[in-house]
């Protein structure tokens, strides 16, 4: 094995599940389904770490609240930022602002995730819970080539068409790399009237569950729009944390991955 490798599985070992997140398209909220599967898990009494992968659209560390932290070198090598008791990496640490773009072809963004995987002091962790950049980029098949032990993956789609069939083309990409597919979230699915409690569907629903049959792969859950999320997104909460309307759905979406996965909650 080369060395690099090794010095991967070296700190690899210490990680019980690596879960990615993954999407054929951007805006369906990927990120996060990332962040609130990591608080979820963290909130169950799980050790959880976040990559974020997402090299050149970094989003989970404004997510979480710690964008403006910046790298630091420890004793055991580059320190993982600290959100609320989960650790974090992301290349947004990295830049000098927001706004800085980078601007890596392939081999760089390899490079710079098989840094994250080896010379982050991860620690000893239940979860690495992996935001992938949307689509079939180079960053999956870093992550895949890098971890041959990866749990799963999950696949977030919203209900339209578009969406579904770009979620097609992730969960067939997944397959192809032999990534253990542990089920397909709708997101965006139907909103709840807040007056009246019927259930508006803004891009039909049910979708997903139908790509799931189709696809045979579990069907996780369905998590409504829920006019809540993007505000606390915004100020780096997730919405499991708050008791919003999208939470009861999604607690049913990590009970699913837990039983994939075949782990206690
Ligand atoms: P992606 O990672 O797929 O590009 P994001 O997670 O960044 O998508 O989400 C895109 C936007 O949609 C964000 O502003 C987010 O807050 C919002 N969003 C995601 N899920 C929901 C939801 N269930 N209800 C309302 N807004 C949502």
């Amino acid at each position: 094995m080369d060395v690099e490798l090794r010095a991967v599985s070296f700190r690899m070992e210490r990680v019980k599940h690596k879960i990615m997140i993954a999407s054929g398209k951007g805006g369906v909220g990927k990120s996060t389904v990332a962040v609130n599967l990591a608080r979820a898990l963290q909130a169950r009494g799980f050790r959880v770490g976040v990559l974020d992968a997402d090299i050149t659209g970094p989003s989970t560390a404004k997510l979480l609240g710690v964008e403006k932290a910046r790298l630091q070198a420890g004793p055991g090598g580059i320190e993982p930022v600290d959100s609320k008791g989960l650790k974090v990496i992301s290349m947004a640490f990295a830049l000098s602002g927001p706004d800085s773009a980078v601007v890596w072809r392939g081999p760089m963004k390899m490079a710079a995730i098989k840094q994250f995987l080896s010379d982050v002091n991860w620690g000893d962790l239940d979860f690495l819970i992996i935001d992938l950049p949307p689509g079939t980029s180079d960053e999956p098949l870093s992550v895949v080539q890098l971890l041959p032990d990866l749990t799963g993956a999950v696949i977030v789609t919203t209900p339209q068409e578009v969406a579904l069939l770009d979620s097609r083309k992730a969960v067939n990409m997944a397959k192809s790399m032999k990534v253990p597919i542990l089920g397909i979230v709708e997101n965006m699915s139907g909103l709840r009237c807040p007056h009246c409690g019927e259930l508006i569907e803004i891009f039909k629903t049910g979708g997903g569950e139908r790509a799931a049959e189709e696809l045979s792969v579990p069907f996780l859950g369905a998590i409504p729009l829920d006019p809540e999320v993007a505000p606390l997104g915004d100020e780096g909460i997730a919405f499991v944390e708050k008791g919003t309307a999208a939470m009861e759905s999604f607690e049913k979406v990590v009970d699913g991955i837990l039983d994939q996965i075949g782990e206690e909650n």
